[in-house]
């Protein structure tokens, strides 16, 4: 493999040169630890020590210049993750004098991206924390291109999907293990370290207990090119052919008990052809396949739903819940299914019937075994019939009804598809138009007053710039009208661009007004500038 960084590549002796004379040059995005990202010249990699190294001279550059707060707690995430304690990037410092005493560097010619994976044997962690932000770095930074090099610092094996992490660049991404065999000091010519965490959506509940992110980023669109960009990699073409339901299964734990009569029970009650697939029995490749050309996908709540992404729009996604959980408080999917641009129908069935569970309290404790707690807390576990809100990861309750097996209960499974499916929207959905209305123009008032008591305020604008060139179905406008000095304010939605108001609207007294317009009930443009009105 050390063939692979040819010295005839680069120019060793320039290389050698450059790092002696000039050090290494930082430069980072962000103000935080938690929001940066990198950009380093001569990064260098020490494998006996497991440690990076900063090398000093007189023309090194680090910026952020941190002092000791560099250790407060880190320099930057190197996962997606936010603020994990396993996942800090920081480097050593040495002067670069020191490199006459150190062995030869290797150098890596490549553009080098060095990040940390989180979970690369879930799925769920592997497109969410790994793939997504990976590839939306790889797009911040042009020189992070096809032919460059991803190097996972987390000390993971390749894990199960390594397939997938290989189709983000021309490269073999390296894996902290494999640095050893390259030598003694590593140097990356050019390297970005750190995650773009613009994609993320879900948090897991290390701080407070898990839900969607507070403040997501990231939209349908987005994660649809993501998810063709990987059909494309993969050679898989959608397929529009005749409509079918997916039930993707788990076969090892959380099972379906009744697959057969849930499947009859979709066949008959849609009218579909069903699917089963499952990550044990099919490659993932033909899982996509599949699942690209759904009506449906019904799953038991897990990382195999992440698959949900690669639905055509106006598909469902149908998630069951094991009995005592809750499926407001677990929505990495629903999220997902949910954002705007998705473009798919989310529906969520729970087990309510005990009898319908099959547990398995003497499974080791991370399969949700509970044998080993002292009997009363056991017997609390087993009399509730809801998991309280509780942190990740190892909390034992959860554990145990999430590795629950279900008998789901075909008259309720129906009954919540029925009441929240619209039959006619499966698969064929119109794209929304995501554009949003300008600032309405030349927004005026005029008052009058008729009387001791009455008055009269018009006012008036100009359509937004943007609208000409637009057909929008449906234009509003937004009147906000508020007495100076008050606290609140009238609301008004209007057709036109134009309105008197005399409710409500008293003599000699200020108004302030503020105008905005509305495409298609949701797209909301911003306010003009508050126009002050006074009768
Ligand atoms: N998995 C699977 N079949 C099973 C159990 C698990 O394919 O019977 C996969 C699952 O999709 C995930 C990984 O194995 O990618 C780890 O599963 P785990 O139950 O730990 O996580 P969860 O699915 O709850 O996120």
């Amino acid at each position: 493999q050390s063939q692979e960084f040819s010295q005839v590549r680069i120019d060793y002796h320039g290389a050698l040169l450059a790092l002696q004379e000039h050090g290494t040059r930082m430069v980072c995005t962000g103000k935080m630890h938690t929001d940066r990202i990198c950009r380093f010249d001569y990064l260098c990699y020490c494998t006996e020590a497991e440690e990076f190294v900063f090398f000093h001279s007189n023309d090194s550059v680090m910026l952020p210049n941190l002092g000791p707060r560099r250790f407060q707690p880190a320099l930057l995430d190197l996962s997606s993750v936010e603020d994990h304690n396993t996942q800090y990037f920081n480097f050593l410092e040495l002067p670069a004098a020191a490199l006459k005493f150190m062995p030869k560097p290797v150098f890596v010619p490549d553009v080098t991206l060095i990040l940390n994976r989180f979970n690369p044997d879930n799925l769920m962690h592997i497109f969410h924390d790994d793939l997504l932000p990976i590839y939306y770095t790889m797009q911040q930074y042009s020189d992070l291109d096809d032919e460059a090099r991803l190097v996972f610092m987390e000390g993971w094996g390749e894990g199960a999907h390594f397939d997938l992490y290989r189709l983000l660049s021309s490269k073999q991404p390296l894996l902290k293990m494999q640095l050893k065999t390259f030598g003694k000091l590593m140097c990356f010519t050019k390297s970005y370290v750190g995650l773009s965490k613009m994609t993320t959506w879900y948090q897991y509940g290390f701080v407070q207990p898990q839900g969607p992110k507070a403040n997501i980023l990231i939209s349908g669109n987005e994660i649809r090119q993501f998810a063709s960009f990987l059909m494309e990699r993969l050679n898989i073409t959608r397929e529009e052919g005749d409509d079918y339901i997916v039930v993707f299964k788990r076969t090892t734990n959380r099972l379906i008990l009744n697959e057969a009569e849930l499947l009859l029970a979709l066949a008959q009650e849609f009218q579909m052809r069903t699917v089963t697939v499952s990550l044990e029995e099919q490659s993932f490749d033909s899982i996509i396949q599949i699942i690209s050309g759904a009506s449906m996908l019904v799953s038991m709540h897990g990382a195999q739903m992440i698959t949900s992404m690669f639905l055509p729009r106006g598909a469902a996604v149908v998630e069951l819940y094991p009995y005592a959980v809750n499926p407001e408080q677990y929505t990495p999917y629903k999220t997902l299914a949910s954002l705007p641009g998705m473009d798919l129908q989310y529906v969520a069935w729970r087990n309510t019937m005990e009898k319908n569970t099959v547990t398995y309290p003497d499974r080791p404790w991370d399969q949700g075994g509970i044998v080993h707690l002292d009997k009363e807390e056991q017997e609390r576990i087993l009399a509730s019939k809801d998991v309280p809100r509780h942190l990740c990861c190892r909390n034992p309750e959860w554990l145990f009804r999430i590795y629950q097996d279900t008998v789901v209960d075909i008259a309720s499974f129906l009954d919540v598809l029925r009441e929240v499916l619209k039959k006619p929207n499966l698969k064929k959905v119109k794209v929304a138009s995501t554009v949003h209305p300008g600032r309405v123009r030349e927004p005026k008032c005029q008052t009058s007053v008729q009387a001791t008591n009455e008055a009269k305020l018009s006012v008036s604008w100009q359509i937004p710039w943007n609208l000409k060139y637009l057909k929008v179905k449906e234009v509003k406008y937004e009147v906000w009208i508020q007495e100076q000095g008050e606290n609140t304010y009238m609301p008004y939605i209007l057709p036109h661009q134009n309105y008197t108001f005399s409710e409500n609207i008293k003599p000699f007294t200020t108004y302030l007004v503020w105008v905005r317009c509305i495409f298609n009930k949701n797209l909301l443009g911003p306010f003009a500038d508050v126009l002050i009105c006074k009768t």
